[in-house]
């Protein structure tokens, strides 16, 4: 049958992607289940994505009930989960207005409206620009791709969206070389994640927000990986004490289901997009901000934020005996639960390892493993992470 379902899906869908020979059945908890019935334990979270892990009953009631009770009505009229999902991501995000989107690159596209607008509004013309990150990943749509320091993903797309300046990660001075007088914004990542897992160092971040301060350009930090309680705050800027002005989050936003947001303060908000400036007819819809409401109170009742720290630093400890152990282990990084685990070489054949003795785990760039389980990880989970782990190493170096 997983051959079956393999041949068939490679005839019809688009070949973007080379998937692992897996398909997929359900879940519980930190394990997942294949269609024959091989159980994995489940590192990767779909991409930083199931934070409460797989099954969680009280989450899935709730969509239940909500998909009994009404789906989709358009952004025309109010609802009261996406009332509920705006106020709940307001008071955690410490943002003022939110904008729910229907995936992570979405609310950097209306991140990047929102600044140009603002710009507009101030200075009555437009013409702004942005500076971004190097190995920053914003996303695959244009106006993210453009934002996106990766050349390979970028090339065959150009010409994308015009001025765009790329400085490096954590080299202040780079940031600002890049500053001109038609600068709008600075977006980057706190945590890189796609690019390798490198958190920002504190310092930079500093002087960036009082470069903006001095020079009037908004701080948009993309948290959509990071955020959503993966640091041990609930968003990274928290974890860092550096507040940006707009701020985008996904993935585990909906803990499986497909929302987004931008989010932004009060002093942005009102010199930004108005009615008649962006839109989204599925964005944020009741269905989808039923399921993020549900999230919010159960990192609340779970306590899913000391969770996170308290085995981020043991992952932390974790993988520190790796780089002890293996020479082939360069270092470790991260923050909480995003971590990277970087090797002298390819990593590609640890994680068929991983996979054949019942782990999942994903990479970031060739030679990075990344680290993301669910929220809900355990000391003995992550304990059975580097049982398998360590043995797959052992097999890759002969
Ligand atoms: C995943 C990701 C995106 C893009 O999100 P999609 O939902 O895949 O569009 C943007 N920024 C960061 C930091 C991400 O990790």
């Amino acid at each position: 049958m997983e051959n079956n379902i393999i041949r068939e899906a490679e005839q019809v869908l688009l070949h973007t992607y080379n998937r692992y020979p897996i398909v997929l059945d359900h879940g519980k908890g930190m394990y997942l289940y294949d269609t024959e019935g091989k159980e994995y334990l489940d590192f990767a979270a779909g991409i930083a994505v199931c934070a409460l892990g797989y099954g969680n009953e009280e989450y899935n009631q709730a969509l239940k009930e909500q998909v009994d009770r009404l789906l989709h009505v358009s952004n025309y009229y109010y609802s009261q989960p996406v009332r509920d999902a705006g106020r709940k991501f307001v008071k955690a995000s410490g943002m003022d207005r939110v904008f729910f989107t229907n995936s992570g690159a979405e609310a950097i596209e209306g991140a990047i409206k929102a600044a140009k607008k603002y710009a507009y509004t101030k200075s009555g013309h437009s013409g702004f620009e942005v500076i971004a990150m190097e190995h920053s990943f914003h996303g695959r749509t244009v106006g993210a791709l453009s934002v996106t320091g990766n050349a390979h993903y970028r090339e065959a797309f150009l010409p994308l969206m015009e001025g765009v300046r790329f400085a490096r990660f954590n080299d202040f001075e780079s940031v600002r070389e890049q500053v001109r007088e038609k600068t709008c914004a600075i977006i980057l990542e706190p945590i890189q994640g796609e690019g390798g897992i490198y958190p920002a160092d504190p310092d930079f971040l500093r002087r960036i927000r009082q470069l903006c301060d001095e020079k009037g350009i908004l701080l948009i930090f993309d948290e959509i990986q990071c955020g959503m309680g993966r640091t041990g705050s609930m968003f990274a800027w928290q974890h860092y004490g550096v507040r940006p002005d707009i701020l985008t989050s996904a993935k585990a936003l909906g803990c499986g289901v497909p929302i987004g947001a931008f989010a932004m303060t009060e002093a942005v908000a009102e010199q930004s997009l108005e009615p008649g400036d962006h839109g989204t007819t599925y964005g944020g819809n009741p269905f989808v901000c039923a399921a993020a409401s549900k999230v919010f109170d159960l990192y609340e009742s779970m306590g899913i934020l000391k969770n996170v720290r308290e085995m981020g630093d043991y992952l932390e400890k974790t993988l520190e005996e790796f780089v002890k152990e293996f020479p082939c282990v360069v270092e470790q990084r991260g923050v909480g639960l995003i971590r990277g685990l970087e090797f002298t070489g390819p990593v590609a054949g640890i994680i068929r390892g991983c996979q054949e003795h019942g782990m999942l785990l994903i990479n970031a760039g060739t030679n990075i493993l990344r680290l993301m389980p669910p929220l809900i990880v355990s000391k003995e989970d992550v304990d059975r992470m580097a049982d398998i782990l360590g043995k797959a190493v052992r097999e890759q170096q002969g």
